[in-house]
């Protein structure tokens, strides 16, 4: 048996909760996280039909992209549809947990689903995002530096890319003096003390900054550990919005909007005028996109789709990139499949369903 918290700890490590925008509200939005979890249901939206769908199989779990409580709930008015809906989770003991634009910021979330589908290779984030790592330095004395640099990349600091294991070291000289009650590793009280100490330096994402800290402080010899932590402005191409690849071999403009209407299953693209020329390198971001539109043109790509595009935008690319609307719930259907998918390897025995309620609220009379 598993707890709620046990699988949404497992969907924090894959997509850390400090990863969402500074406007969003991912997470629990009702329920108990300490219960035992008897089965969960995915989609994009907490919808009445997905509620209906998690009682009918006895599931106290919906797992939803968007947060159901965005913007705040001021009143418990049981008229309004989405207070409405919470208090029926409520009264069923079902938990409601979004994981949102922290998935969004994941290569391998919202973004690389779509891009998997779409067959895209040399996979790298759109528009990165800052501030998703810190700086470590401490202070060591030489002969205990090789066994502290281990525990701190044992603890996930030193990632870079495709390397792992990084940090740089240089040569000191420290100085401290043990004042009375204190228990130094070395040196005498009331003296001042010289030890040849390296200075390290690692990089760490954020979340994981408590295990670091743990690993720095028991694995480093001295009573009062010295270190410096700080913030850093780098942009990491994994980390970030949106996404951009390359497709196999370049393929005619109007094949690739026929591609893209068969993959996400819809029956009309609203695009800017055709370039003319043939299309390799595709950017995208599901959801509302229209924020990166720069970012693909910067990123020379030949194509940019998204959803919830405006009439001005279509104007933007001016000739030099496609640029098409797929729909906002078009463009994500698939995180639900990929929740699902995630949840199922992770935990075998444990029921997870992708609704098999349709919850686009946008409708086409074609
Ligand atoms: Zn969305």
């Amino acid at each position: 048996m598993h707890r709620i918290a046990d699988i949404i700890n497992f969907l924090e490590t894959l997509a850390p909760l400090h990863l969402q925008e500074e406007y969003d509200n991912c997470g629990l939005a009702c329920g108990d996280s300490t219960a035992t979890a008897n089965g969960a249901i995915v989609a994009l939206d907490l919808t009445a039909e997905v509620v209906d769908e998690a009682i009918e199989n006895g599931f106290n779990l919906i797992i939803v992209h968007h947060p159901p409580i965005f913007k705040g709930l001021k009143k418990i008015d049981t008229n309004d549809p989405v207070t409405s809906m919470l208090l029926r989770c409520i009264q069923h003991e079902i938990s409601v947990y979004a994981i949102h634009t922290n998935l969004d910021n994941v290569i391998w979330g919202v973004n690389g689903e779509i891009a998997r589908r779409m067959g895209l290779k040399n996979l790298q984030v759109l528009s990165p995002k800052g501030g998703t790592h810190r700086q470590l330095t401490t202070y060591v004395p030489s002969a205990q530096a090789e066994e502290v640099k281990n525990a701190i990349f044992e603890a996930g600091a030193g990632a870079i890319g495709l390397y792992d294991e990084c940090s740089f070291s240089s040569m000191g000289e420290g100085s401290f003096r043990a004042l009375k009650g204190a228990n130094p590793f070395i040196g005498t009280e009331g003296k001042r003390h010289l030890e040849q100490e390296q200075k390290l330096e690692f990089i760490f994402p954020v979340h994981l900054q408590t295990p670091v800290m743990q690993a720095l402080k028991a694995a480093h010899p001295y009573e009062t550990v010295a270190y410096n932590i700080i913030p850093l402005e780098n942009q990491f191409h994994e980390l970030g919005g949106g996404a951009i690849g390359s497709l196999p071999e370049a393929i005619a403009e109007k094949d690739v909007l026929s591609m893209l209407k068969t993959i996400f299953k819809t029956g009309a693209i609203r695009h800017s005028p055709l370039t003319g020329k043939p299309i390799k390198t595709i950017a995208l971001c599901g959801g509302s996109g229209k924020s990166m539109i720069y970012n693909a043109l910067a990123m020379k790509a030949d194509l940019y789709f998204t959803g919830d595009l405006g009439y001005h935008d279509f104007f933007l690319p001016a000739g030099r990139m496609l640029l098409a609307d797929i729909g906002h719930f078009e463009s994500e259907q698939y995180t639900s499949d990929l929740l699902e998918r995630v949840i199922k390897e992770k935990f075998p025995t444990f029921a997870v369903l992708k609704t098999g309620r349709y919850t686009n609220p946008v409708n086409y009379f074609l």
